[in-house]
């Protein structure tokens, strides 16, 4: 059977990983860009909140768990095909809490997580300081530490997954831009995808082409951008103590060691406008971050900026995120985008789906793992 995968983000990516596993499949993986991963995932800070996340039951909490459990294995299954490690930063996330914060919920949740194999740590102001003295909060707080989440860099695991994927057989190719989906170019014997490079002859097709996915899908899909600006710095000596470097995180915005000093400061959630003149400049987004970030560790204060950034998420309208769903009225093309704020965390979880619905689709000679096709609810992240 061909798959056509439409977009190399980390979600293509990471189906083409998940479907190149899969023995009697005939994988091409297409962007439009030369580069793979230069759409949102290119401004990603690689946050995943997998067991910090307030979801708790349903698709939204299933997605999370079927990722975490899958970037167990993931991770060494990436470093040992392509013989390169991915620095994922295992120190765990600390979700920090001001002084007013109501901290029952975490209580529960932290009982939820315990049942679910996940700790979560509920430190007092004492804790927190003797963990992160770089952390000053006003009048007092305290946090809600997640040893068990992480953090990546979405180009490395994104470069990662094609690398793996192409060792595997999977076609990819760079440069190729996709033509919106044609009803007519469905056939009895497949359907044939119009790209920059002439046509393409198919049997199913995937769509991860992020926010451009309702471009061309036209009426099917409604995405709406949401931007994210970030920063990069540098700072004279580390934040805090040289051998606990988590993930900090307060208000949304998160600081995220690097090697040497550096930290990614981000990201602003910037709606599109409803009236122009009613919203903050870029700039001055980006200066709201800044000073929460400064404002909850003065020790950046000093620090040097090296480079700022931003990108789009891609953020469903009308359904919740992520979207993974067949085209209505398209035998054998499936959705699988909008990831909004946690495309990376979710990327693992949305392969298997696809790989499961892959496997649905009645080629007697496909063999691989099967699971159940799930649907539903969404959302806070990167
Ligand atoms: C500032 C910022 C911070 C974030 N932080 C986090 C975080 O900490 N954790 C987290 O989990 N998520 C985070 N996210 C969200 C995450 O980046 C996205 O959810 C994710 O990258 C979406 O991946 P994707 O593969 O669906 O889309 P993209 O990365 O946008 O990839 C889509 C690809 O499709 C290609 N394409 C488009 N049109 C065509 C066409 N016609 N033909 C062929 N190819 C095409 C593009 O070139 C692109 O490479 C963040 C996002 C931003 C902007």
């Amino acid at each position: 059977m061909r798959v056509t995968i439409i977009g190399a983000g980390v979600v293509g990516a990471a189906i083409a990983y998940e479907l190149s596993l899969v023995s009697g499949l005939q994988t091409t993986l297409l962007d439009a860009a030369p580069q793979p991963g230069q759409g949102a995932t290119g401004a990603a800070l690689g946050v995943l909140m997998g067991a910090i996340s307030r979801k708790t039951k349903g698709r939204a909490w299933r997605l999370r768990q079927r990722s975490l459990e899958r970037f167990e294995t993931l991770i060494p299954e990436l470093e040992l095909l392509t013989g390169q490690t991915l620095g994922v930063n295992r120190q765990g996330i600390v979700l920090l809490q001001g002084p007013e914060a109501d901290l029952e919920p975490w209580r529960r949740l932290q009982a939820l997580r315990q049942s679910q194999g996940y700790r979560l740590d509920l430190w007092d102001q004492f804790t927190l300081e003797h963990h992160c003295p770089q952390v000053v909060l006003d009048k007092g707080g305290s946090a809600i530490y997640s040893p068990q989440d992480c953090q990546i860099s979405p180009t490395l695991l994104t470069q990662a997954l094609i690398t793996a994927a192409q060792r595997q057989g999977v076609d990819c190719r760079f440069g190729v831009a996709c033509q919106p989906l044609d009803p007519s170019a469905i056939t009895t014997s497949g359907l044939t995808l119009m790209t920059s490079q002439g046509p393409l002859e198919t049997d199913l097709v995937i769509v991860t082409a992020g926010l451009a996915s309702s471009a061309l899908t036209p009426q099917a899909l409604s995405l709406q951008p949401v931007i994210g600006q970030a920063l990069e710095v540098r700072v004279a000596h580390p934040l805090g103590r040289d051998d606990f470097q988590p993930v900090l995180s307060y208000q949304d915005v998160h600081i995220v060691p690097l090697t040497q000093n550096r930290y990614w400061v981000g990201a602003t959630v910037e709606f599109p406008a409803e009236e122009a003149a009613s919203l903050p400049t870029a700039a001055q987004w980006l200066e709201q971050v800044w000073q929460t970030a400064v404002s909850f560790c003065p020790a950046l204060e000093t620090a040097e900026i090296l480079r700022q950034w931003s990108g789009q998420r891609p953020r469903p309208l009308g359904e919740s995120a992520p979207v993974i769903r067949p085209l209505p009225g398209y035998a054998g093309v499936l959705l699988a985008t909008g990831h909004y704020r946690n495309g990376v965390l979710l990327a693992p979880a949305t392969a298997l789906e696809v790989r499961d619905w892959v496997l649905s689709q009645g080629n007697p000679g496909l063999e691989g793992p099967s699971g159940g096709f799930i649907q539903d609810a969404s959302e806070v992240g990167g």
